[in-house]
């Protein structure tokens, strides 16, 4: 029998804020002294008072949007009691059954078909301190106990890897193109847990168990963890057992799980509201002003590259992997009308444009070409004024000087030379110092392509090719 995978996924996103969730801290954690990012309300310790981050609640709100999530007017906090180290209330601050958001979808595309991802539910809570294990002891830094985060719930309405990665991310750049997180996996800002079974190819209906694997920090190791457990829940079922309900964990980075609890002695966090805070309460005006911040989707705007531009997929996606490469496009094609030209301005841009970057390991706001003068140097050269060998030239003066387009051509004499009467003591030069191929090119094309390129070289690229061409042809015959 072929089985296909049902998954549903939990997603962990840390919020980009100055300050943690409930108290004035600084929540920029990475990389400081361990528990010098603390303060009463981090702690727990006794008469902290938590304060809902605005900032946080704000962000939650306008992903929820983002995903066409419908919203609760009402909400609220909840403790969700647990008791772990890492944990130091006893207690985690979240939300449990009216989140900020919930009833949205988000769609993938596979082979060209667009499928809904359903998502159940988002909702902002705490994270958790940081343990570390060091032999026989235990080390724990609260710098991240308190930081702010996002968790997306989706409907287990994946039936594939495929679907899962892209919807990952995809989640990734949006998340990143309305500043709502960095996401930045290394550094643990996006999370993943995975809820997966194993069903008949082709029937549908939920499995009735499910197996859950936390804490996966990468989309890469999220892809081997789905193969690692289609596998292993493909060879239960052919054997006629349905898999354990129960919780797994990672072993190491190959994606291979073992398991960590039963599911069935089920958790039992005794949720109730926090006393502490206050409900929230939105109004329509307000919920109005979020969504009118928000920006376009990065995948939203590479299907209007296409139908405005003619730019292809292929190129749309390197061009709109970032906000800030998305915006730069978009101004070095603001007033541009011919497609051709805005196709012309996006090969430049991410061929050579970033051909130069890469190799000095910058990027877009470091550089010194403005976008108007990509586009001032195209319009250059489809008029003819310059051949694409000077073009380069031009865009390497710009890009390591700064400058327009106009000024460096002027300045360095740049321009296309179609003076016929110029070139032709330069192709009467190449053609008595040649004799051979001169012999030759009666029989054989490629010596007058060799003396066009002879031309080229004595004009360092100035030449119109088409007028070299011309008169080699005359000299010749
Ligand atoms: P729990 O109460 O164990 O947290 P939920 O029903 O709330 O379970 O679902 C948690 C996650 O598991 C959701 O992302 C959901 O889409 C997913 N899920 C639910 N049932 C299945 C299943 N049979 N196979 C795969 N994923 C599932
Ligand atoms: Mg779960």
């Amino acid at each position: 029998m072929t089985y296909e995978p049902v998954i549903g996924l939990e997603i962990h996103l840390q919020v980009k804020t100055k300050t943690k969730m409930f108290s004035r801290v600084r929540a920029d954690y990475f990389n400081h002294e361990p528990n010098t990012f603390v303060d009463p309300v981090t702690l727990g310790l006794p008469g902290a008072l938590p304060v809902p981050n605005r900032l946080a609640v704000r962000k939650c709100i306008r992903l929820a949007l983002t995903l066409d999530c419908s919203i609760n007017m009402h909400s609220k906090f909840d403790r969700k009691n647990y008791f772990y180290p890492d944990l130091p209330k006893g207690y985690q601050i979240s939300q449990y059954d009216l989140p900020i958001g919930y009833e949205g979808f988000m769609e993938v595309d596979v082979d060209g078909d667009d499928r809904r991802i359903r998502i159940r539910r988002i909702h902002l809570e705490e994270d958790t301190g940081k343990s570390m294990h060091d032999g026989d002891l235990t080390l724990l830094d609260f710098n991240k106990a308190g930081v702010p985060l996002i968790e997306v719930v989706t409907e287990p309405d994946f039936v594939s890897v495929d679907e899962v990665l892209q919807f990952a991310k995809r989640l990734r750049q949006t998340v990143r193109y309305l500043d709502i997180s960095d996401a930045d996996m290394e550094k643990g800002q996006m999370r993943f847990e995975l809820n997966m079974s194993l069903r008949e190819a082709g029937s549908d209906g939920l499995p009735d168990y499910k197996v859950e694997v936390k804490n996966i920090g990468s989309i890469s190791v999220l892809e081997k963890v789905i193969a690692f457990e289609t596998k292993r829940q493909a060879a239960i079922l052919a054997g006629g057992k349905t898999p354990l309900q129960e919780t797994r964990g990672l072993r190491d980075m190959t994606g291979e799980t073992v398991a960590q609890r039963l599911k069935e002695d089920a958790d039992d966090y005794r949720y109730f509201p926090e006393p502490d805070i206050p409900p929230l309460q939105f109004d329509e005006h307000y919920i109005e002003e979020i969504r009118s911040e928000l920006t376009e989707l990065p995948q939203h705007k590479k299907s209007r590259y296409f139908n405005d531009f003619g730019i292809e997929p292929d190129t749309a996606e390197v061009i709109i992997a970032s906000r800030k490469r998305a915006e730069w496009f978009e101004q070095a094609v603001t007033g541009v009308s011919e497609k051709k030209t805005a196709k012309e301005i996006a090969k430049w841009m991410i061929g050579d444009l970033f051909g130069l970057m890469k190799a000095d390991r910058i990027g877009l706001s470091q550089v010194k070409v403005a976008p108007e003068q990509l586009r001032s140097l195209v319009v250059m050269l489809q008029s003819g004024r310059l051949s694409g060998t000077l073009a380069k030239q031009v865009l390497e003066r710009m890009y390591r000087e700064g400058g327009t387009a106009e000024e460096i051509v002027e300045r360095e004499g740049l321009e296309v030379v179609s003076d016929e009467s110029a070139l032709e003591s330069v192709v009467d030069a190449v053609i008595a110092a040649n004799p051979k191929v001169v012999a030759d090119a009666a029989k054989n094309p490629n010596a007058v392509k060799f003396l066009l390129g002879q031309v080229m070289r004595e004009t360092k690229g100035s030449a119109d090719p088409k007028s070299v061409d011309r008169i080699l042809q005359k000299r010749l015959s």
